[in-house]
């Protein structure tokens, strides 16, 4: 069945039993059946047309830096973004880019034309379709405060454009998470601003990033959600569970909002953690903590 998928990709856009820790920013996951690198919106709606005809299940990745994928790895179809589909135009104060451009790489070239208000994407590691999936947010900038139109496609190949009031942006949240559709492209409103002090803004986060976050070891940045009116980092340090491991898979003692992944962490180590952290706030805080991680593959 899936020599199909040659008739429309060439042989390097697929991949098969393709170990999913080579593509998240974790460094772990099981393999999936097939992963798909597609270089354009066709190569897209082809695939989608393929699953859907051959009753087959698929899942969207970006750079895979908000996702922990389960040890048993991923059946049916990857179809990561981030390869071909990243290209971008600028005009005036709009961008139009498509979904698999880097989001730093996108915010280098706003501040190279003097445009504001992405500055908050350095050191974000996704793509723009990622970004506007998870509602990507520091520094008091998020993805809600720039993006205006997305054109995306529903699993049954139908093209949709969504207006600002569609895509009901919330706190790391959009009405992409509910699966039912891929973003391919966004449209973006920024404003004018001077290219030196854009850049200054972006070092400075850069520098208080790497002061706080453990960059230097594999990650899929915060664990949970924030819930309202408090910090997770400083609640998991209350609860004593800096530098606490379950296998491999480490509170880092950094940044107690992030797992780390010590070498050769499992997805069921980082579950596990999970839930262990949850237990502890719920024990002595009577708080709810909910993972902003997406946990996707076989269970
Ligand atoms: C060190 C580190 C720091 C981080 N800091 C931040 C931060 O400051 N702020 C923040 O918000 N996040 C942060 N993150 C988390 C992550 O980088 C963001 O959520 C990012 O936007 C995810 O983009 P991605 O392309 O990697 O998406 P992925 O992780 O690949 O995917 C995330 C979800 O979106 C879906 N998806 C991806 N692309 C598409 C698409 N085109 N269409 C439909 N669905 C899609 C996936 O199926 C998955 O459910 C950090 C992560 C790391 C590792």
């Amino acid at each position: 069945m899936y020599s199909k998928l040659y008739e429309f990709l060439s042989a390097d856009q697929i991949n098969f039993n393709e170990e999913m820790k080579h593509h998240t920013t974790f460094n772990i996951g099981g393999p999936a059946d097939v992963l798909v690198l597609p270089n354009s919106i066709t190569d897209i709606c082809m695939t989608v047309n393929f699953c859907r005809e051959n009753n087959l299940a698929f899942i969207l990745l970006g750079q895979g830096s908000n996702v922990l994928v389960r040890d048993k790895g991923i059946r049916g179809i990857v179809i990561k973004l981030g390869n071909g589909l990243n290209r971008f135009s600028i005009a005036g104060a709009e961008i139009y880019a498509e979904a698999g451009i880097k989001l730093s790489a996108l915010a280098l070239e706003a501040a190279e034309h003097s445009l504001s208000g992405l500055e908050f994407a350095e050191g974000i590691p996704g793509t723009l379709g990622g970004a506007v999936v998870m509602n990507a947010g520091a520094y008091n900038g998020e993805m809600k405060d720039l993006v205006y139109e997305v054109l995306a496609i529903d699993t049954a190949g139908n093209f949709k454009t969504f207006t600002w009031e569609q895509i009901k942006f919330e706190y790391r949240k959009s009405i992409f998470q509910e699966g039912e559709y891929i973003v391919l492209s966004a449209r973006l409103h920024l404003h004018p601003g001077n290219r030196d002090d854009i850049m200054e803004t972006m070092r400075d986060y850069a520098r208080r990033r790497s002061e706080k976050q453990p960059l230097e070891q594999p990650s899929a940045g915060s664990t949970f959600r924030r819930p309202e009116g408090f910090y997770v980092g400083p609640i998991i340090e209350g609860l004593g569970l800096k530098g606490f491991a379950i296998g491999d898979a480490e509170v880092s003692s950094k940044h107690a909002g992030f797992i780390i992944n010590r070498g050769s962490a499992t997805a069921e180590d980082v579950i596990n953690l999970i839930h262990y952290i949850q237990e502890k706030a719920r024990e002595k805080h009577e708080l709810n903590l909910v993972p902003e991680i997406t946990i996707v593959g076989e269970e």
